[in-house]
Formats: C-alpha cells, sequence, structure tokens
C-alpha cells in the first residue's frame, strides 16, 4: 500500500460491490480499497479476479457483526470512509427466514456506524450506505418513489433495509456524521446470483427447463444496469451532500412476463432451438408472498444536483448480461 487513503467496501464479493471495486480502483488510482465480506452463499470471491493483483486492494473475510474485528480493520488501515454494500439482499429468502436479514442488515449496519462514531470521533469522513427503492413500498399503475416518498416497506427484507436507513440517517442528526444515502430500483447485470430473475430466466431456458415466472407476470420493476449505478454510486460517495439520500433509476420499467420474453426473443436469435421459442417454456408459478406491484423511480434529484443519469440502454445492458451467463453457464 504505498497510496494514502484507505476505504472500506463490505460486501464487495457481492453482485453490485464485485461490479463496483473494479471501477472505483480505476476511478481513484490513488485511494486502497479493504473489502469486507463474510463470503455467505452470496458472495463469489471469482468476482473480483480483475483486481486481485492490484496492490491497492485487500480482501477480508469477515463480519460486519464482528466490532472487535471492524474496530481492528478502521485502525489498522486507517479507514476515511466506508461504502456499505453487504447485506442480505434475496427477497424470497426474508419471507422463509428473516432472521440473517434482521442481523445482518440491521445490526450490522449498526456495528459499522458505531465503529465509524467511536474511531472517526467527529471527523467528516463519509459513510455511504446502499439500500434499496423497496423501502418505500408499493405503487399502483401510476407515480413515481421520490427522495420524499413515505416509508412503507413490505417485507422482512425491505423492512431491514428501511431499519438500516433509518439508523444511517440518525448518525447524521444526532452525532453530525457525514453520511449519504443511495435508494435504487432492480440492478442487473454481470455476476448477479444465480437466484435472482433475470439469471432464472437465462438458465431456465437454456437448460430446456421451465421458466418460472410469479402469479400473472404483471409486476413491474424499474431495471438499471449495473454499471450505471457504479456510477451513481461514485458521483454520490465523491460528490453528495451529507445528510443526503439520491434515489437512482434506470427508467426501464417492464413487468416480468415482459422481461422472461425479451430474454427468450434473444436467445432465440443467439442460441435458436431445434423447435419453436424459448417463451413456450414459460410457466406461471404461485406469486410471492406480499408481492410489491410495481416499483419505479424519479432520479431528477441526483440528475440536477450530481449530473448523473443511467445511459446504457436496455437491450444493450440485457446483451451484455446474457452474455456473461452464456459464458457463465458453459453454454
Ligand atoms: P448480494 O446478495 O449479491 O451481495 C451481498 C454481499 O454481502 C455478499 O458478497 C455477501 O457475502 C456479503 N455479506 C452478507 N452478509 C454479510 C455480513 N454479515 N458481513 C459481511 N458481508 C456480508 O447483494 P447485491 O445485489 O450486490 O446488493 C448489494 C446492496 O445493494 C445490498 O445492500 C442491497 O440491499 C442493495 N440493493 C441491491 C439491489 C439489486 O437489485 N441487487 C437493488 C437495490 C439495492
Amino acid at each position: 500500500h504505498h497510496s494514502n487513503e484507505t476505504i472500506l467496501i463490505t460486501g464487495g464479493a457481492g453482485f453490485i460491490g464485485s461490479n463496483f471495486i473494479p471501477h472505483f480502483l480505476e476511478k481513484h488510482p490513488n485511494t486502497n480499497v479493504v473489502n469486507l465480506d463474510l463470503l455467505t452463499y452470496a458472495g463469489d470471491i471469482r468476482n473480483l479476479k480483475e483486481v486481485d493483483n492490484n496492490p491497492n486492494y485487500r480482501f477480508v473475510n469477515g463480519d460486519i457483526c464482528d466490532y472487535v474485528l471492524v474496530k481492528k480493520l478502521f485502525e489498522e488501515f486507517n479507514i476515511c470512509g466506508v461504502i456499505n454494500f453487504a447485506a442480505e439482499s434475496h427477497v424470497d429468502n426474508s419471507i422463509s427466514s428473516p432472521g440473517q436479514f434482521i442481523k445482518t442488515n440491521i445490526q450490522g449496519t449498526f456495528n459499522l456506524l458505531e465503529v465509524a462514531r467511536v474511531l472517526w470521533n467527529g471527523k467528516k469522513n463519509r459513510f455511504h450506505h446502499i439500500s434499496t427503492d423497496e423501502v418505500y413500498g408499493s405503487l399502483g399503475e401510476e407515480g413515481f418513489f421520490t427522495e420524499e416518498s413515505n416509508y412503507q416497506p413490505n417485507s422482512p427484507y425491505s423492512a431491514s433495509k428501511a431499519s438500516s436507513d433509518f439508523l444511517v440517517r440518525s448518525y447524521h442528526h444526532t452525532y453530525g456524521m457525514n453520511v449519504v444515502t443511495s435508494n435504487c430500483s432492480n440492478n442487473y447485470g454481470p455476476k448477479q446470483h444465480d437466484e435472482k430473475l433475470i439469471p432464472t430466466i437465462i438458465r431456465s431456458a437454456i437448460k430446456n427447463a421451465k421458466i418460472p415466472i410469479y402469479g400473472n407476470g404483471k409486476n413491474v420493476r424499474d431495471w438499471l444496469f449495473v454499471k450505471d449505478h457504479c456510477e451513481g454510486i461514485t458521483a454520490i460517495f465523491n460528490k453528495g451532500e451529507s445528510g443526503e439520500t439520491y434515489l437512482l433509476g434506470g427508467n426501464n420499467e417492464f413487468d416480468n412476463l415482459t422481461i422472461a420474453s425479451k430474454i427468450c426473443a434473444i436467445l432465440d436469435i443467439k442460441r435458436p432451438k431445434a423447435k419453436g421459442s424459448y417463451k413456450d417454456q414459460i410457466e406461471f408459478v404461485k406469486d410471492r408472498l406480499g408481492h410489491d406491484f410495481r416499483y419505479a423511480i424519479d432520479a431528477s434529484k441526483i440528475s440536477k444536483e450530481l449530473g448523473w443519469e443511467a445511459s446504457v440502454a436496455f437491450e444493450l445492458g440485457l446483451d451484455e448480461t446474457i452474455e456473461w451467463y452464456l459464458n457463465k453457464y458453459q453454454l
């Protein structure tokens, strides 16, 4: 470590974090990154191959809930900034077993805040908390979430993220800590865990299996390409105003059935079936409990204040994503 500033990134072996770290290191050649990740089922160290040999990068296998470890890292590396990605992130898992969501998402965030509060001791180092638009609940056919929307979380996952957002907020209001929170819509792109919607559609299609779609397939999500998200996080970390929240969206609203159909249409061209279309494999399955109908984001604040806008066209992002999974699954 030859340069002078080190930030702590948590959950960097997950989907968004492992896209973010190479991006951040490239943009900040004079900043070191310590990546603290527990390598749960969701973390995959192979996603960080590109930075393995980067002298400014260090991996630490551990838990954000571990006060002694986090404190030791702050002291050893003189941590002067935090970006907190670490979380349990899969809504379905939060329905079947919510306990770990409370632990990692709430207690883990609290633990990071506490170490930062005690060790930074009034220094205005940045603490950036990564969160989700799901904290705002569900929209009807019309309207968008903004930074002013009410928190109305509906799943144990979104409730745990909402709680962590509130803790971060309180550390600004109470202790004057330099915090920013960003809440974004569904990300898609390379390195996402197999359990999530888009990888599941691609894998099922190619393996000639049923493509499972919840309920009637009409639930709407806004899709943000993960590399656009990474640019947005960098802008917020560097230039966002302390105490503020920024919403990021991709302006790509589609219902789940449309997403599946788009992927099938691309695969029909890339990997034509002997007979018929991959669409024939789509099957509706029992809906997720408490399934929010629609999420959509008005990202005009970050656009006006920080000049960020999603820039990757959905068709291009989806093509890159599909190529990455075809390669991963060796198909
Ligand atoms: P992910 O599940 O792919 O990755 C989470 C990472 O955190 C994994 O590497 C895991 O090993 C690690 N982790 C879990 N518990 C930990 C603990 N106790 N200590 C240390 N590390 C731990 O998640 P993701 O999709 O990359 O999401 C990252 C963040 O972005 C999360 O906070 C999530 O709530 C938020 N977010 C994600 C999306 C999305 O579409 N993926 C959208 C909005 C917000």
